[in-house]
């Protein structure tokens, strides 16, 4: 029976990965995005991988792009909430919209995602909830209240929704990356990464397939014993 996963952010960088992963693995694979229909083309394109476009803060959104997948392919087996971004500015020169825009499109997402999709793994007797975090939602981060806050949330949520329902076959697990070699780590000033690699036992950054291959994992039969857990995948980096 192939297993239907759904990865938010799926057409770009680390979710991009992660929908990969998940496919080489036989999974029937649905990418969300935002606005990028270019990128989503070229993924499509290279991978065959379907893709749809929602805001995955916006939750009757979800609801419906969920409810539409269902229809389409059967059911959600698997959910990866990877869609993110970051809105960097220190505490005491924040924004309100900085705060909100990355505590909706970080952690309000994986309400609005799993909600979507809970009842129905329930019934199923088998799901698979795993959410991306960082290592800045473990250790915290200047510059990065919001986007810490909201890291951190998924690591609690995913504990409570791992309780909840690991009775039902269902399991939920997050990733958190360390520095990854993607857009979002490419805007980073290069002083500023180099003093970050430097702090890597590893001595460079991760690659996204690092993180493409832990979600498969996560997602498998195989990790059947595994929930509640935080999987930290940053070269050393932090060490929890
Ligand atoms: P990218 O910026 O490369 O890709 C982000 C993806 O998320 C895109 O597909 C984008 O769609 C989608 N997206 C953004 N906002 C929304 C939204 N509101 N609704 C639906 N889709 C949305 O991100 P990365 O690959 O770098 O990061 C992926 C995840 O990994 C994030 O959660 C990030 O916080 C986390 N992470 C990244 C690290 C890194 O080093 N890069 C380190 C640790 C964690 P579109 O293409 O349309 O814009």
């Amino acid at each position: 029976m192939t297993r239907t996963a759904l990865v938010t952010g799926g057409t770009r960088g680390i979710g991009a990965a992660i929908a990969r992963a998940l496919s080489d693995s036989g999974h029937q694979v649905v990418a969300t995005y935002q606005g990028n229909d270019q990128a989503a083309t070229a993924f499509t394109r290279d991978t065959g991988i379907a893709t749809r476009k929602w805001d995955v803060a916006d939750f009757e959104a979800c609801q419906q792009g969920v409810g539409e997948v269902v229809e389409e392919f059967g059911s959600v087996d698997v959910l990866v909430n990877n869609a993110g971004i970051t809105r960097d500015a220190t505490l005491h020169k924040m924004e309100l919209d900085d705060w909100n825009a990355v505590i909706a499109t970080n952690l309000n997402s994986a309400f609005n995602m799993t909600r979507a999709v809970i009842n129905g793994m329930r019934e199923a007797g088998f799901g698979r909830i795993i959410s991306i975090a960082s290592v800045n939602g473990q250790k915290g981060q200047m510059g990065q209240a919001n986007y810490a806050a909201a890291k951190a949330g998924l690591i609690g949520f995913t504990k409570s929704v791992a309780q909840e329902n690991a009775r039902r076959g269902v399991t939920a697990n997050v990733v958190a990356p360390g520095y990854i070699s993607t857009e979002m780590v490419a805007s980073v000033p290069e002083n500023v990464l180099e003093k970050i690699i430097g702090q890597i036992p590893v001595n460079r950054l991760g690659e996204a397939e690092e993180i493409g291959e832990a979600v498969a994992y996560l997602a498998s039969d195989g990790a059947a014993f595994v929930t509640g857990s935080t999987l930290s995948i940053n070269g050393g980096q932090y060490m929890v």
